[in-house]
């Protein structure tokens, strides 16, 4: 039977292993957690219970397809124990990479590597619950800083605001390198804590910046359509306290004497059009802010150790205008041939864009151009995937099929009815192997969620 590969089973890979096997292809994913539903499972706010669940029921509905089959824990990369040629060896009809944006921005700046410092990532892989961030350490002191202001920002901040069931933090300061009307963050998720702002601070900060903000013909006066709190009457802020600083940029981060990060320096930006938009423009002037955790929350880019060839923008693809297809189609960026039968979607194809209905709209569209491409290919494809997964268990991986997904799944359910919540987790691979192997879950040190 022809078989397609999936790398990764996050929402993009799995609608495009849906999509690909309704067209008749047998479909084996690859991937890295052992559960499936990436960002999904592990980066949407764990209050959002309803969404979760809903794609975990569309993401069982993808696996119970008798022609698909699911390899869970087996991370594929050039510095894995399974590398994409051990994956072509098989000589699948095409490969579709799904693997996310698994890299990170790093801004190399001095004392980046301070305790305390976190990228955005990493933060709601802990707070979600995937290991082995679960169980890291990402304590957030008395003072923390978030750099970005978009979505995922307001997801962190709501952690730490309301959430962190260690809380310690007295203020949360957003840093923004340009001003309030760059804000990328939607009015629905900046309600979830406008609550723990001071409207008097924030018009404060706004006065601050009214200046440089007008250099590009922007008016604070109209500030209140970004910040809906400055609509309604006076209402004292809740503790901790939320403060934007706006028009500055994290120049350098200050070690105390314990490692952990004690101040930030910042740059003060100006406000300059650049095209249609606007762009910040440094200045000598710097200030230092009172920080203890700073968290990073400025998109992630796909990692170059995966071992696809990297483009100027990620994975390489050469678009053409006109041929949506090259859009999804891996290219050499040195002689700019294609790699014949190698796809990325979702956010492997652009990295952090969108929400997961950009992503399983990507991947579908991705899917139709693979599916093309595979009816077209010689079935050079001989194993089974029972072959497959003898051969990644010879090689000493605990591979988690989908017997074992529907059985951890079914311990999940059974544990957060006994406590009553409407979700439950293992905190780490070690207690979900346990789980599938039959043992009986364990209860200390597992985590629940909210309902
Ligand atoms: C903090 C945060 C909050 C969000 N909140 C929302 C929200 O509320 N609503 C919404 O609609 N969208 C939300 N999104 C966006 C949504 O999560 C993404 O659009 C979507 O998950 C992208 O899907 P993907 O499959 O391309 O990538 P991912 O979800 O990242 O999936 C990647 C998959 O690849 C696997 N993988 C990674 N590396 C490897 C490897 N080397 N080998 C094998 N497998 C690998 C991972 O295990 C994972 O399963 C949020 C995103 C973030 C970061």
């Amino acid at each position: 039977m022809k078989t397609v590969f999936v790398v990764g089973a996050g929402p993009a890979g799995m609608f495009a292993a849906q999509k690909i096997a309704q067209a008749g292809f047998q479909v084996v994913i690859f991937n890295r957690d052992i559960k499936p539903g990436g960002l999904a499972e592990y980066g949407i706010y764990p209050e959002k219970d309803k969404m979760k669940i809903g794609l975990r029921k569309q993401f069982a509905k993808v696996l119970s397809l008798p022609n698909v089959h699911y390899f869970g824990g087996i991370a594929v990369g050039a510095q894995q124990k399974i590398t994409i040629d051990d994956l072509r060896v098989y000589k699948p009809a095409a490969i579709v990479f799904a693997n996310g944006a698994q890299g990170y921005k790093k801004l190399g700046l001095p004392g980046e590597d301070a305790k305390g410092v976190y990228s955005a990532k990493d933060f709601v892989y802990f707070y979600n619950q995937l290991p082995p961030y679960s169980t890291q350490d990402f304590s957030c002191g008395k003072k923390v800083a978030i750099v970005g202001m978009g979505n995922v920002m307001v997801d962190i901040a709501r952690w730490v605001l309301q959430d962190d069931p260690n809380r310690v933090t007295e203020e949360l300061t957003i840093v923004a390198r340009r001003g309030p009307f760059e804000a990328k963050f939607d009015e629905k998720e900046i309600k979830h804590i406008d609550m723990h702002m001071d409207a008097k601070d924030l018009l404060a900060e706004m006065e601050r910046v009214k200046d440089k903000v007008a250099a590009v013909g922007q008016d604070v006066a109209h500030a209140a359509d970004i910040f809906p709190l400055l609509k309604h009457d006076y209402v004292p802020a809740k503790t901790p306290r939320l403060k934007f600083r706006f028009l500055c940029g994290p120049k350098a981060i200050v070690k105390g004497p314990d490692g952990r990060m004690s101040k930030l320096v910042v740059t003060e930006n100006l406000l300059v059009k650049k095209g249609e938009g606007t762009a910040a423009k440094g200045t000598d002037q710097t200030a230092e802010l009172d920080i203890d955790t700073l968290i990073f929350a400025i998109g992630d880019s796909h990692d170059p150790n995966f071992g696809l060839p990297m483009g100027p923008e990620g994975y390489s693809t050469k678009p053409v205008d006109g041929d949506e297809r090259t859009k999804y189609q891996v290219v050499d960026p040195q002689t700019g041939v294609e790699m014949s039968g190698s796809f990325v979607v979702g956010w492997s194809r652009r990295a952090s864009d969108g929400l997961v209905g950009i992503a399983r709209h990507d991947a579908e569209v991705g899917a139709t151009y693979v599916i093309d491409y595979a009816n077209k290919a010689n079935d050079e494809f001989k194993s089974t995937a029972d072959d497959i997964e003898t051969n990644l268990r010879v090689k000493g991986l605990r591979i988690v099929n989908k017997p074992q997904i529907e059985k951890l799944s079914k311990v999940e359910e059974v544990e957060a009815k006994v406590r009553g919540v409407a979700y439950f987790k293992f905190p780490d691979n070690e207690a979900m192997l346990r789980a599938i192997e039959n043992e009986i879950p364990e209860a200390v040190g597992a985590t629940s969620g909210r309902d």
